[in-house]
């Protein structure tokens, strides 16, 4: 159905890190207005789409997006707004084209996801239909509500401890709904506060509302883990709550080696490290176990452990169609992380999700550690049916906003079955 862009407008505001963003208002000739909020990572993989920043050290010390804001309310505005269009996929085309550059670096990946999630939104609302039902989807793909991954334990680059380990998740896989996944994980993360607190560790939170304790060896925190699991009084494994991981290995890879709590590890011996930590924790899913910078480390990762569990590709997949189609034919993970400020519009991270599906590659759909109260991503992921998503603990407004909406959407539609899928 043809609708007419009136306006586009962008404001820098703060994330949940308290460093800047972008939120993005679209208007449509009928009257709707909607608004989209910008995500940031940290841990950023090296071949993303550029995140405009304004490098101006008198403010936000550098961090300010004033420029990516300018190009909102410049450029795009004046090329989308005042004519027809025929779809979301259309106009993000016509924001990709007018960028001009591979990596959307001109007028900033952030300027133009906001665009795009904020378009996305009112067409759903002038549409009279909720996100979920209004988003375009994936072929083959049906709808369905997803195993919720609470980041439960936070190391790398979202927590000041010596833990090397960026992301502990927790996935209730065995619930049968999703209000009973949801409560598992509020049940299970409270349940690791009190073990932290007996073990007198430290209970601060890191940057996606982990704990982010002094620890540092991977296998005592999986130890701690299982242990609140049970506290809680759930199953291990796929009855009951698996555990996933995110190292993100890229980030405490260097020089060839991986250094992981003081020693250094080959590619051979961190994949040999990680079949040793399958057979003893009930972990089904590693993303970037590997760095972005061993593609010929991670082929053997697939080969070795491949047939095993899941192994999600993030930093070097960058939720890139064109990177992911490559990384298939090389038998490199056997799915992908997906991240919509990675890409930079929402068609191609439905591109993306397209890729995988048609290759038999799982999805999880992801937030970022600087997030928004913006629940995009919930309705994201019941539209493509990809079946898990991550997005931080069960605590902390920005994380949590996601999770809800999920319980909401399930309550409203009760139809929609919970789990994995395929
Ligand atoms: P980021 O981390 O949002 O800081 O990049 C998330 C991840 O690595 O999955
Ligand atoms: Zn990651």
């Amino acid at each position: 159905m043809a609708f007419e862009i009136s306006g586009v407008q962008a404001i820098e505001v703060l994330d949940s890190r308290g460093r800047p963003t972008l939120t993005v208002t679209v208007s449509l000739a009928d009257g709707t207005v909607a608004e989209a909020g910008v995500p940031s990572g940290a841990s950023t993989g090296t071949r993303e789409a550029v995140e405009l920043r304004d490098g101006d050290a008198s403010r936000f010390g550098g961090a300010g997006v004033r420029t990516a804001v300018g190009n909102v309310n410049g450029e795009l505005n004046a090329a989308l707004s005042g004519r027809s269009w025929a779809s979301l996929a259309e106009v993000d085309k016509a924001m990709c084209d007018l960028d001009g550059t591979p990596n959307k670096a001109r007028l900033g990946a952030n300027a133009l996801i906001g665009t795009s999630m904020a378009l996305a939104r009112a067409l759903s609302v002038s549409g009279g239909k909720p996100l979920y039902e209004s988003l375009p989807g994936i072929t083959g793909q049906a709808q369905r509500m997803p195993v919720p991954c609470f980041n439960v334990l936070n190391g790398g680059a979202h927590a000041a401890n010596p833990l090397d380990f960026q992301e502990f998740m927790i996935c209730p896989l065995g619930a049968p709904t999703m209000a009973e996944a949801v409560r598992a994980g509020a049940e299970v993360y409270q349940a690791l506060k009190k073990r932290l607190a007996a073990g007198g560790h430290a209970t601060g939170l890191g940057d996606e509302g982990g704990f982010a304790p002094n620890l540092a060896a991977p296998e005592e925190v999986l130890a701690l883990i299982v242990a609140s699991i049970g506290d809680a009084g759930y199953a291990t494994g796929s009855a009951g709550v698996g555990i996933a991981l995110d190292p993100a290995a890229s980030e405490f890879y260097s020089d060839g080696g991986y250094v992981v709590n003081g020693v250094r590890l080959s590619s051979e011996e961190m994949i040999a490290r990680y079949g040793e930590m399958v057979d003893r924790f009930p972990i089904w899913s590693i993303e970037d176990g590997l760095g972005e910078q061993d593609p010929e480390g991670w082929k053997k990762l697939t080969a070795e452990l491949g047939g095993r569990i899941q192994l999600v590709g993030d930093d070097n997949f960058c939720t890139n169609p064109a990177i992911i189609t490559a990384a298939i034919a090389d038998g490199i993970a056997n799915a992908a992380l997906i991240k919509v400020n990675q890409i930079g519009t929402v068609s191609e991270t439905l591109e993306a999700m397209q890729v995988c599906h048609d290759a038999g590659y799982g999805q999880m759909v992801s937030h970022r550690s600087g997030e928004t109260p913006d629940t995009f991503i919930a309705d994201l992921v019941v539209s493509t049916g990809s079946g898990q998503i991550k997005t931080g603990a069960p605590a902390r407004g920005e994380r949590v906003a996601k999770y809800n909406r999920l319980i909401q959407i399930s309550a409203q539609n009760t139809a929609l079955p919970y789990g994995l899928g395929n």
